[in-house]
Formats: structure tokens, C-alpha cells, sequence
């Protein structure tokens, strides 16, 4: 199988699981134990949370482990007290927790995004002053597109409202630095860059505002209770280094395949369109739009052709029939129903590259073969 889906998940990299397993059989002491069996094991998480705080720059004292982005999402929304401000592209587990919290009475205002996924500025600075929280999202996970965080965050310093950034699809993927960011709070998932899948961490600058989700033994810092996953932990803190020694290298072969994968679909395939922001993305991702074919049958083609793909979004088990973000953006129904995410990874070979490009023109040319829009778009077995 051609992989062609990080955005969605990523595979324990080896370095990594070597780093998770002893917590699970010989050093599987319970953190919160006396004993030297409990001590190595809070200091497996120490050591965890000094690595995840390097990568985003903050200071170890900043970081609380969760059980991935969604938890760090709600436990951020949850911390609001009065006004909420978003927008409407924002992931799911954003997105309810806001629905969860207007429920109760508060009031959340979404804000629009213009058609590259980019968050309307002026807007926000109207919806900030008298906001308790802003939750906006550092790069958007079906689209790719990065939000410009620093400027955002100027505004929402000058309303007096706290900040939070879901970077869930960003950290570990490009360069992320909290004091740059400007944010308040940011959440990060542990699966997105080949750690463990449930766990994740929520960063909380020093000061912020912040109210546990679960009480409990009072476990980190009283914020998270509950016994840690310290295999884990350790395997997000493994990862963490591992991408901040390896970043570099890694974003700019995430770019390279994306160009030379995106240019070719563009050039090759009649009628597809890149959507999200050209330049500002997350390095490799690629979201485009082939109008007449349906973007659930292509996935299911490119399966059958060895490309594991997505329309969008692969967070959501209810799958949603059309994609909010694509609609928020203003995509037409034809442009939204026949979309396709493709995400390599720093892994991925030219030839798996080019063969997934070959894979998906075969696979489109197939579907528009038999799709009632061929008149439409003049699209003669293209
Ligand atoms: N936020 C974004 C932007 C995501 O892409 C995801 C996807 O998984 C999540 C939150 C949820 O993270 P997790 O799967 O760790 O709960």
C-alpha cells in the first residue's frame, strides 16, 4: 500500500517503540508510587515533558498529557467562562465543544473563512473585544492550510481574550514556537508525527486560564487526573525529539514530494484545483477538487489500486456528507462532493509519488467515464 494519509495517522516509528515498550512490561511502575519502580517512571514522564516542551519552545511546566487532540480541544473550550470566538473551519473536536458550551447557555460566535481556508481578520477584530476565549486552529486538517497565528494573536492580546490554537496538524509537521505563536494554549496529538495513538499533550502558558476536564487523583498539576499512559508519554516525548533534531529535513522532503505530486495532478488532470492557501500550507499536504466524480468512490478506487487516501477529514466516524470546511471556504457542491486529501510523508519515495499520481488520474478518468457531470464539464474520459 502507498501511504498517502499522515495527515489522518502516522506508524510508531521504531526509535519510538523501543522507548514505549519497557514501560509496559519490566518498568511498569504507577508514577505516582514511592518506590524506585514508581520513581523511574515519573521520570520517564519528566523527561517526556521537558522534550515536548522544546519542540514548541515552553517551558516543561507548560505542558499537560492528555489522551490526544481531542481532549486537549475540549479541556482549551471547556476553560472558556463567557464568550467564546472561532471559526467555522475548525475541526470537529472544536467544533462540538463549542456546540457543548452554547448548549449551556454560552454564546460562541463562528467566524468565516475566505475561500484559502484563511480566517477573515477584520472579523475577528470586530468578535474579540468582550470574548473569554478565541479557539482558532494553527493548520487545518482537511485543507492544509496555515492560519497567520501572529497576527491573530495581536488581536486577540488587544481584545484581553485568552488564545488557543489547535496545532494538531502542525506540530512535529513545521516549525511551531509558542512565544512566535503568540498563543495562550495549543493542543498537539501524539499520533500525528509516529507516536502512540491516544496521547497528546495541551500546552497552557504559564498564568492561563485553564479548568481540568476530570477530577480525580490530581494527577498533572491537578489538571489531568487519572493514572498516566506512561508507555505513552514516553513514546510522544521520544517522538518529540526525534522530530526536533529531524524537522528540518523532514518539512523540506514533505514540500518537495508535494510539489512535484501537486504540479503534475494540476497539469495532468483536466478540471482538478488545488484548494487551501498555494503557499501558506503544511509542507506536503494537498487537497484538490476533481469535479464530477464523487470523492468516497475515488478513495474507494485508489484503495483498490494500493493508495490509501482521504476525501478529508478522517477524524470523524460519522462521516459528514459534505465537508464543512470546503463549504465554509465557498466551494460550489460539485468542487466539494469530488475532493481528495493526499499527505505523504518525510518516508515516502519518488516512485511511490509518482505512482500514486498515475493511480489517481487512472482512478478519476475512470470515474468520470460514468459521471452524470461528463456533459457538464466537457470531460471526455478525462
Ligand atoms: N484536531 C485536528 C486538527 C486533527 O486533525 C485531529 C485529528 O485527529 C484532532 C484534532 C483530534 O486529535 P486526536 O485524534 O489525537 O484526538
Amino acid at each position: 500500500m502507498i501511504y498517502m494519509d499522515s495527515a489522518a495517522s502516522t506508524p510508531v516509528d521504531p526509535r519510538v517503540l523501543d522507548e514505549v515498550v519497557p514501560h509496559m512490561s519490566g518498568s511498569f511502575g504507577n508514577p505516582s508510587s514511592a518506590h524506585r519502580m514508581g520513581r523511574a517512571a515519573s521520570r520517564a514522564i519528566g523527561e517526556a515533558r521537558r522534550e515536548v516542551a522544546a519542540l514548541i519552545n515552553a517551558s516543561p511546566s507548560e505542558i499537560v498529557f492528555t489522551s490526544g487532540g481531542t481532549e486537549s480541544d475540549n479541556m482549551a473550550l471547556r476553560s472558556a467562562r463567557g464568550r467564546v470566538v472561532t471559526s467555522q473551519a475548525e475541526h470537529e473536536a472544536v467544533l462540538a465543544a463549542c456546540r457543548r458550551l452554547e448548549s449551556e447557555g454560552a454564546e460562541v460566535e463562528y467566524l468565516p473563512v475566505d475561500g484559502a481556508g484563511l480566517v477573515d481578520l477584520e472579523a475577528l477584530a470586530r468578535a474579540a473585544p468582550g470574548a473569554s476565549l478565541v479557539s482558532i486552529m494553527l493548520a487545518n486538517n482537511e485543507v492544509g492550510t496555515v492560519q497567520p497565528m501572529a497576527e491573530i494573536s495581536r488581536i486577540c492580546r488587544a481584545a484581553g481574550a485568552q488564545l488557543h490554537t489547535d496545532a494538531v496538524q502542525a506540530v512535529g509537521r513545521m516549525p511551531v514556537d509558542v512565544e512566535d505563536l503568540g498563543v495562550d494554549m495549543l493542543s498537539l496529538s501524539g499520533h500525528k508525527m509516529n507516536a502512540p495513538k491516544g496521547c497528546g499533550a495541551l500546552y497552557v502558558r504559564g498564568g492561563a486560564r485553564v479548568l481540568p476536564l476530570l477530577e480525580g487523583g490530581g494527577q498533572e498539576g491537578g489538571l489531568r487526573s487519572g493514572t498516566e499512559n506512561v508507555p505513552a508519554i514516553a513514546g510522544l516525548g521520544a517522538a518529540c525529539r526525534l522530530r526536533r533534531a529531524e524537522l528540518e529535513g523532514r518539512a523540506a522532503r514533505c514540500a518537495e514530494l508535494g510539489q512535484r505530486m501537486r504540479s503534475r495532478i494540476l497539469a495532468e488532470i483536466p478540471h482538478s484545483r488545488l484548494n487551501g492557501d498555494p503557499a501558506r500550507r503544511v509542507p506536503g499536504s494537498m487537497h484538490f477538487s476533481f469535479p464530477g466524480v464523487e470523492g468516497e468512490d475515488l478513495v474507494v478506487k485508489l484503495d483498490e489500486y494500493g493508495v490509501a487516501a482521504s476525501t478529508g477529514s478522517a477524524c470523524s466516524v460519522n462521516r459528514q456528507s459534505e465537508s464543512h470546511v470546503l463549504v465554509a471556504m465557498g466551494l460550489d457542491r460539485e468542487m466539494v462532493a469530488g475532493s481528495l486529501r493526499l499527505t505523504p510523508g518525510a518516508e515516502t519515495t519518488d516512485a511511490e509519488a509518482d505512482e500514486a499520481v498515475e493511480a489517481v488520474k487512472r482512478a478519476v478518468a475512470e470515474l468520470r467515464r460514468v459521471s452524470p457531470l461528463r456533459e457538464k464539464y466537457g470531460l471526455s474520459g478525462a
